[in-house]
């Protein structure tokens, strides 16, 4: 018996996915328009201006000693540091690979075909992907002034859904939703889903929020055992290259997360760096300060350009430029990196991440003239 068709046979939902679209490497960019490096500024990833903390770059070092050894499986260190510093039993940590690693886990140990996810439009990339890659159908909510209309995406759980995600602040709006409006939700869903529903709170720059918009969300799992938060270390703690992050949730849960995880999904230079960056609350202060004052420089620069935007909650601010792959390319000519989020069906706006002072100056000078000269 022959088979005649031997092409790649991979199932129709997988060949329907979009690739992610990452924010352009500096290198790339020094290759396609001949440019130095050195004087290239990338504001499209989010990634900390400050790089990596010099206490995790120590403790990395340290443990490279003994990269001949596989990782610690269970991420004992960090789960101990976690515990301590958020007051969770470490059976309820699940660490990932960044976080989302953590995103993927909850799609591969929940969803199937036959099974949908809920969340946002112009929400995380990431959510379509695991739900794609599990052959689940997607829910897509519109969104509401940029942000999760929750009540619209109460109402649309359907039979066969199974998770929600909701990043708070929104990626690549910006946008918040305070806690009571996210405690609500979470006693919605479950006076009429129980635990069918499980809501992952993906809170990637909880750290930028201002002290009294702050919340203790990570308390919340005690109270919902269908609740996953996940936190990152690739944002304020500096750490997006090591790729590390960790979700919180009830043993349960954790536990279906930890039989679809890899055994050494999280790297030993990883997890010895983030036990530093952890640790290290000077930095993190740093990080938090140098945003603050970077979103007011951008937010003054719109303002005197007459360009809208959403107010931000992150480390990034979403900026309506009307013919977005225009000026993103007379940006890229001038060495500036920003991302177009078009992909996210914002075709006329750009994301741009805060950068240090001068980085964030190249950036208003480069657009101020691009806008000036046409
Ligand atoms: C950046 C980001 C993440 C975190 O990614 P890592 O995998 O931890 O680097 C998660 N969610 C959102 C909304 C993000 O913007």
């Amino acid at each position: 018996m022959t088979d005649t068709n031997k092409s790649l046979a991979a199932p129709a939902h997988v060949g329907a996915i979009a690739p992610y679209q990452a924010g352009k490497p500096i290198d790339e960019l020094a290759r396609e328009f001949g440019l130095d490096p050195a004087t290239i500024v990338k504001l499209a990833s989010n990634e900390n201006p400050l790089g990596m903390p010099a206490s995790a770059r120590a403790a990395m070092l340290e443990a490279a000693s003994s990269l001949g050894r596989y990782p610690d499986p269970n991420g004992f260190d960090l789960k101990a540091a976690l515990s301590a510093r958020y007051g969770v039993p470490t059976d309820w940590i699940t660490l990932g690979n960044g976080s989302n690693d953590i995103l993927e886990l909850v799609a591969l140990a929940l969803l199937e075909r036959g099974t949908s996810a809920v969340y946002a439009q112009h929400s995380f990339a990431v959510y379509r992907l695991a739900t794609q890659a599990r052959g689940a159908r997607h829910i897509v909510v519109p969104a509401r002034d940029y942000g999760h209309d929750l009540d619209a995406m109460l109402a649309a759980i359907a039979d066969d859904t199974r998770v929600v995600f909701i990043a708070n602040p929104n990626n690549p709006t910006g946008t918040f939703l305070p806690a009571p409006r996210i405690q609500a939700f979470l006693e919605q869903v479950r006076a009429r889903h129980g635990q069918r529903v499980v809501v992952v709170l993906d809170e990637a720059y909880n750290e930028y929020l201002d002290p009294e918009l702050r919340f203790d969300s990570v308390a919340w799992v005690r109270e919902f055992p269908n609740l996953v938060v996940s936190r990152s270390f690739s944002k304020a703690y500096g750490l997006a290259g090591l790729r590390v992050g960790f979700g919180t949730a009830q043993p349960a849960l954790t536990d279906l997360l930890n039989r679809v995880r890899q055994p050494f999904n999280v790297n030993t230079l990883a997890q010895a760096a983030a036990v530093a960056a952890l640790q290290d609350s000077e930095f993190l202060a740093q990080s938090y300060r140098v945003n603050k004052e970077g979103k007011d420089q951008l937010c003054r620069a719109f303002d005197a350009l007459g360009l809208r935007y959403v107010p931000s909650y992150g480390n990034f601010v979403l900026v309506h430029v009307g013919d977005a792959p225009r000026i993103n390319l007379e940006l890229l000519k001038r060495g500036v990196i920003v991302r177009p989020v078009a992909g996210d069906g914002l075709p006329e706006w750009l994301r741009v991440s805060i950068g240090l002072p001068q980085e964030n100056t190249r950036f208003i000078t480069a657009l101020t003239e691009i806008l000036k000269a046409s």
